[in-house]
């Protein structure tokens, strides 16, 4: 650890937050430059729409999304013109603030001339999107599935991904929305920030209880369903690399602008977290992708009222060293220079 700066060089550099030092002229980053940006909700937003108007049956993965204030007024006119042609359309959409993460500020509308919405995007930029109201539920409860995928190089472009994963848990019983519960956090959003803090919070002990657990125990329960798992895992598989693609473009920008052609730099690859829902027949929705996922393996615990502890917590220890490990192994320098 170098908390004043770096003397000597490194075969790695681990970053915490994001690339930035310029002073590195070899070896090899865990983060790219700009990426931070490039997957902010409004950037994501306006690659996949790039990306769903060119090949609209690859890109439909991708929830139907306006970005707010500029698309206010075609947020309200598409949103009219289908319920016009299709009156038994009940949508309900999700705003969710540009920057924002752990489900600060978010919130469901059913309308898009709700208050809420006109009130407060003049103010915070955002994206409004089309709301999945029938996810797949395990348990009566809807929860997300954070995937792990290496960056390992942009050009040629390399991705891996973990085969193993976290599935975060509501902690109230799913109702598909209704204006009487829309403001249920609890039942609609997965965030683990968000749910800590329900009374029905569970923290997990084996990888397939609780209220965090792994995305292989999920599989395993869905395939002794019948469900086609094989299918689901390449349709990921597809979604991840697709929406990878998307992203490229402002990627190689930052990159070329950070680490010209020609001049001494690094080579760069990066950790992203992908935030993926299943509907209800298991098709694969992308929410979002964190440039920063949480590497956590332990959790807090209040021993008694205003102390806390934190204890390890075995479902995010099993994914996350994995992921560390393999990392490493996959970026092992004396592997680059063997195969050299
Ligand atoms: P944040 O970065 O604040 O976590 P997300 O985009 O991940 O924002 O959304 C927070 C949570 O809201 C997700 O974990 C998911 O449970 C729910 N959510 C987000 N978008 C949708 C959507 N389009 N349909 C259904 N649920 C969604």
């Amino acid at each position: 650890q170098f908390p004043f700066g770096r003397r000597l060089p490194c075969d790695i550099y681990w970053h915490g937050v994001s690339f930035h030092d310029s002073n590195i002229f070899s070896g090899q980053v865990n983060k790219f430059p700009g990426m931070t940006e490039t997957v902010r909700k409004i950037t994501l937003s306006r690659a996949m729409r790039t990306m769903r108007d060119l090949f609209p049956l690859e890109y439909n993965f991708y929830p139907r999304s306006w970005i707010l204030p500029e698309e206010l007024p075609l947020f309200v006119a598409e949103v009219r013109t289908m319920k016009d042609s299709n009156p038994s359309w009940k949508p309900t959409f999700i705003v969710k603030p540009d920057g924002g993460c752990q489900g600060d500020g978010i919130y469901l509308i059913k309308d898009p001339s709700d208050i809420r919405l006109t009130g407060s995007i003049q103010s915070r930029p955002a994206v409004v999107q089309e709301y999945i109201c029938k996810p797949l539920l395990v348990d009566k409860l809807k929860f997300d599935i954070r995937l792990y995928v290496l960056l390992k190089s942009l050009e040629p472009l390399e991705i891996y991904i973990a085969k193993d994963g976290l599935s975060r848990f509501c902690t109230e019983p799913y109702q598909e929305p209704t204006l009487k519960n829309l403001h249920q956090v609890f039942m609609h959003l997965t965030n683990y920030s968000l749910n800590i803090h329900s009374g029905n919070f569970v923290h997990s002990a084996s990888a397939n209880t609780g209220s965090k657990r792994t995305f292989s125990s999920i599989l395993c329960r869905l395939s002794s369903r019948g469900a086609d798992v094989k299918k689901l895992w390449s349709d990921i598989i597809s979604l991840v690399i697709k929406t990878i693609i998307a992203l490229t473009p402002e990627l190689k920008v930052y990159y070329q602008s950070d680490i010209p052609a020609g001049k001494p730099g690094p080579t760069c690859f990066q950790i992203l977290g992908f935030d993926i829902l299943l509907m209800k027949d298991l098709k694969p929705v992308l929410l979002e992708v964190n440039a920063n996922p949480s590497m956590r393996i332990e959790h807090e615990q209040e021993l008694s009222p205003g102390v806390f502890e934190n204890v390890p917590s075995p479902v995010d220890e099993k994914v996350k060293v994995a992921v560390i490990r393999d990392t490493l192994r996959l970026m092992d320098p004396q592997k680059k220079k063997r195969k050299d």
